[in-house]
């Protein structure tokens, strides 16, 4: 791999800071406490800027805010479009339903891609008509202030999205156990997604949707396209510095193109160019922060340890900030930590299997359901295999294809729920039956 020696030497980007305070009924205001934190560059760990830091006070005032402009309104009564259905029952009724907003929504999103996972949330949650307070992750608040700044400038009324900056325990727990929240939507680890659920039934049974962690199985058929399997599975791993819940963090490929594949997979982290993400033609920056960066090159140590061969990479990149070098282990077993646990970094995994009943039983023997890549050019390979494992996604020759009206989720422990498109909107609508006498009485 390359790397800049832009990583020693961080460019000095003209990004101005506009706003480091909480969003709370269309105001900027200080958290109650008056608290601030700081946020780091992963560059180099120094601070960005401090930002209030909001808790069970702050949350108080923008569940308070919310659902005031849910009861209130505007907001629950200018959606222009929600439908239900006419439905046929024994008796002479008429009985329709009435798809419903659910109320005051919470949303806690994690730091992997913060203005995505904002997207993704706030989206069917307005477009449904309920009014939100989103739990930024403490790593990254920033850009939720920004972007919802510019939604009140376009005119959003006051309250309908409120922004809180702070931690887990002090802001995230407070908004799961709130008693006048209706619904929480969760992105993150699948051990907080336990949290979060006891959090709802202790309180108030609010409904609640999880997108947790993965450990997806990127199978490689013996029929495959090796060139494009390896280019595919890099991308699958490594994008985003390996910092995705659906990375495909199993590349298992079939014993008679094994070798062939390590090979190819080798060439593709060789060429993957790492420098400060701020320098055009850099691939891959640093991780979040220096937790999960001790976490990725400990995870590392814990694969030569088990035995697997290191390919390529294995340490740090530079001396400073949080860079990992591209990193390749073969030869990896099922029973390694390496091919189990969430690595959450750019590692990548290359186990080797036989046959296809084989793989579909490893590949499922996890506890993680999020999603899976297969690739063959065998039409029923593919039908085989997109049913016989259980993920919510499944691609096929192809890997994070995401566009917005295709459903993601997870089963097992990756999650409860489906967000984007058309799915995602049942998670904010409640149904209301309506039930008629065609005659009076
Ligand atoms: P990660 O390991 O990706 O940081 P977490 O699940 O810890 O995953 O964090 C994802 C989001 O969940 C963040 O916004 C974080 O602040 C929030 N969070 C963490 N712990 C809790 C908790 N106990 N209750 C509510 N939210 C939490």
């Amino acid at each position: 791999f390359t790397t800049f020696a832009s990583i020693e030497k961080p460019i000095n980007p003209s990004v101005k800071i506009e706003h480091n305070q909480l969003l709370i009924d269309g105001k900027f205001v200080d958290a109650a406490s008056g608290k601030t934190f700081p946020t780091l560059d992963p560059r180099t760990g120094n601070v960005i800027a401090q930002v209030a830091e909001g808790d069970a006070e702050d949350i108080n005032r923008a569940v308070s805010a919310a659902r005031k402009a849910f009861d209130e309104g505007p907001w629950p009564r200018m959606t222009p479009y929600i439908h239900g259905l006419t439905l046929p029952a024994d008796g002479s009724y008429h009985v329709q339903t009435l798809h419903e907003p659910v109320g005051v929504a919470g949303q806690i999103i994690p730091w992997n891609f913060p203005l995505v996972m904002y997207g993704w949330k706030i989206g069917p949650a307005l477009a449904c008509a309920n009014t939100v307070v989103l739990k930024t992750a403490e790593q990254t608040p920033l850009s939720a202030l920004y972007v919802t700044s510019l939604l009140y400038e376009a005119g959003l009324p006051p309250g309908v999205l409120n922004v809180v900056s702070g931690f887990g325990a002090s802001a995230g727990a407070p908004l799961c156990s709130h008693m006048d929240v209706d619904k929480i939507a969760f992105t993150g680890s699948t051990e907080t997604g336990q949290r979060i659920l006891e959090m709802a039934a202790k309180s108030n049974l609010k409904s609640v949707t999880l997108e947790l962690g993965g450990k997806s199985p990127f199978i490689v058929c013996e029929d495959a396209d090796i060139d494009q399997a390896a280019e595919l599975a890099h991308f699958a791993l490594f994008f985003n510095q390996g910092q995705c819940c659906c990375a495909g963090s199993r590349t298992l490929v079939h014993e008679r193109v094994y070798d062939e594949f390590v090979e190819k997979a080798k060439a593709c982290a060789s060429k993957r160019v790492v420098g400060d993400p701020f320098q055009k033609g850099v691939q891959q920056g640093p991780q979040i922060d220096e937790k999960q960066f001790q976490k990725i090159l400990k995870y590392i140590r814990s694969g030569v340890e088990s035995g697997a061969t290191l390919e390529i990479g294995g340490d740090r990149c530079g001396s400073k900030g949080y860079y990992i070098q591209p990193t390749i282990f073969s030869n990896v077993k099922d029973n390694m930590l390496i091919a189990q646990d969430e690595i959450f970094g750019p590692v990548q995994t290359i186990l080797k299997y036989k046959d296809l009943d084989e793989v579909v039983r490893r590949a499922n023997a996890t506890q993680y359901g999020l999603a899976a890549g297969v690739f063959t050019q065998n039409l029923a390979t593919a039908n085989f295999l997109s049913r016989a494992l259980r993920v919510g996604s499944v691609w096929i020759n192809c890997y994070d294809v995401f566009d917005a009206a295709i459903p993601f989720g997870g089963y097992k422990m990756s999650g409860q729920g489906r967000e984007k498109g058309i799915y995602s909107l049942s998670n904010y609508l409640q149904i209301k039956a309506v039930v008629t006498p065609l005659k009076n009485p």
